[in-house]
């Protein structure tokens, strides 16, 4: 953007040379544009400086007046070409989902136009270039308003690339830090000397090698393209990937601090931490993700399922990322909502408890007598066939009672079905006194009961028995009628029988039993008869 001056013929074929390269670049950018679209803008980028090179090559050569202001057109062009692309590659990089928009594009188009335009027009109005100046022996154009004012434009474009690229570094995971940081670098370098240029034209005698310079960005950068991969990976990895992953995705660095969250990880936050700034990166992740269930997490590889809020389930897992020295490179947490499946799972328990529950209910009512409590006439025959086979393997005997209410049918008739279900309870009641483990207590019959006593003999079964009528004996069952409350007690008769000695099986050992309890009611009731 300065004055043409005598520089000499090696300096002129340097310039064609740049542009040469800048074409090459621009035209390999090109080709591999469908990797990226950050590629096209590369392309645009390098046409730009190419176009830029050839023109100042030109201008230094020498040609015609008429010439000389249609290479000056064409050179502001280009120039305007370069900025442009510069933006849409920042753009395209930091932000991979980006696509030039038509109204984008008739925008930084409309500069360019007018500059264009004033620039042919200069030789009537010089609002671009108002003259040449000697200073310090070099001839120095002296630039109008116009000129000016598109320098402002173009310095106001690139720092606002700059501002993206930048911005994009400090988020960026420490992975793509460094090449993020060549590509700034590589931003950086023409635009400081076109400054130098500006400011301090004796430097390079005079001469602006802007557009020589951008050889060296469009290496930089499609080595970082081509070489490195970055554009191919930063908008594969960070847009069609992590961002539209349902999982939240926490990069943390070796220091701790939040490098990276996706969207759908910021989402979950926000639910979690209302209070914390929208923008996470550069947290403290102990801040970020504050629960002492979860910083195990950011300690140790490690997986857990956390409830982070009321209803909020999130299954988190760690994994560390090293360098090839193992040096640790970063910590990525990835959290998945699970809170529909673990409210399935704790309905599913709920339900298969109860059904146990029921199940267990059933189980025991279908061994149980409704009435009493007391085990069924079933349960009693199996609990026989059990002890009597163990019996047979240990020959322990097993003892057998068997109880009939005194005169019950008289209760019934006397004080009502009711009274007589109360007495029926109240003698399974005492039956129950005096058990101990092993025992079973069944109700047999209507009013007739049995306690099976394995291990015991004669003696200790006679005992039993007889402790059991005189316990029954002595229970009242209180009866309330029109004359005042009264009381009711009534009497058993049992019957005795002793496996092995009264019966070798339970038929066998049921029916002595029962021959001797008729045997005690025979011989006046209120009584205990041994089977024999
Ligand atoms: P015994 O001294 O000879 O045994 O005289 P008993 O009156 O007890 O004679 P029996 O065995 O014939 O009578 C039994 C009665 O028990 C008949 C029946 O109505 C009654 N009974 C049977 N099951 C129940 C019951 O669940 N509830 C009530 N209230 N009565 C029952
Ligand atoms: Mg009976
Ligand atoms: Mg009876």
């Amino acid at each position: 953007m300065s004055a043409p001056a005598e520089i000499p013929s090696a300096g002129i074929v340097v310039f064609l040379l740049a542009a040469l390269l800048c074409g090459a670049t621009a035209g390999w950018s090109w080709r591999h544009r469908r990797i990226t679209p950050a590629a096209t803008a590369l392309a645009a980028l390098m046409a730009g400086a190419g176009g830029w090179a050839a023109c100042a090559g030109l201008l230094h050569l020498g040609v015609p007046v008429l010439a000389e202001r249609v290479v000056h057109v064409v050179n502001y062009a280009a120039i305007h070409l370069l900025i442009a692309s510069t933006l849409c590659m920042t753009w395209a990089v930091v932000d991979p989902s980006w696509r030039l928009r038509r109204r984008t594009l008739a925008v930084l188009a409309l500069v360019p136009a007018v500059v264009v335009l004033v620039v042919a027009t200069d030789a009537w109005h010089h609002l671009f270039y108002s003259g040449y100046e000697d200073t310090a022996g070099y001839p120095k154009l002296v630039f109008g308003p116009a000129f000016w004012a598109h320098s402002a434009y173009c310095y106001a474009l690139l720092t606002w690339s700059m501002a993206r690229l930048v911005r994009g570094w400090w988020r960026a995971s420490s992975i793509f830090r460094k090449q993020l940081g060549s590509l700034i670098a590589g931003a950086l370098l023409p635009t400081a000397l076109n400054a130098v240029t500006l400011s301090a034209p004796q430097v390079f005698s005079g001469v602006d090698y802007t557009p020589v310079f951008f050889v060296l960005t469009g290496l930089i950068m499609a080595r970082a393209l081509f070489r490195q991969g970055l554009l191919q990976v930063v908008p594969v990895a960070r847009a069609q990937v992590v961002d539209t992953l349902q999982d939240g995705v926490f990069v943390v660095d070796h220091a701790g601090r939040v490098v990276d969250v996706n969207r759908a990880g910021q989402t979950m936050i926000r639910r979690i931490r209302p209070d914390l700034p929208a923008e996470l990166v550069g947290l403290p992740a102990r801040e970020v993700l504050r629960r002492p269930e979860v910083r195990p997490l950011l300690e140790e590889t490690c997986q857990r399922i956390v409830e982070v809020a009321p209803g909020l389930h999130l299954d988190l897992r760690s994994s560390v990322h090293v360098d090839a020295r193992g040096n640790l490179l970063a910590r990525v947490v990835t959290a998945r909502d699970v809170s529909e499946a673990v409210a399935a799972d704790r309905a599913l328990r709920e339900h298969v408890a109860t059904i146990e529950e029921l199940r267990e209910q059933l189980q025991e009512e279908a061994v149980r007598d409704a009435l009493t409590g007391l085990h069924n006439r079933r349960h009693l025959m199996a609990s026989l066939d059990r002890a009597l086979a163990d019996a047979a393997a240990t020959g322990e005997p097993v003892g057998l009672v068997l109880m009939d209410v005194d005169h019950f049918k008289s209760v019934n008739d006397t004080h009502g079905h009711q009274v007589g279900d109360d007495v029926l309870c109240a003698v399974a009641h005492s039956l129950l006194a005096g058990t101990r483990e092993g025992d079973t207590v069944a109700r047999y019959g209507g009013e007739e009961f049995v306690v099976l006593l394995p291990g015991a003999g004669v003696e200790a079964t006679m005992r039993r028995a007889e402790q059991i009528r005189t316990r029954c004996e002595a229970t009242v069952v209180p009866l309330v009628g029109a004359d005042g409350p009264r009381s009711l007690s009534v009497t058993i008769s049992a019957g005795v029988a002793v496996h092995p000695a009264d019966g070798a099986d339970a038929r066998a050992l049921v029916a002595a039993a029962d021959a001797a309890l008729y045997a005690a009611k025979a011989g006046g009731r209120n009584r205990v008869v041994l089977a024999r």
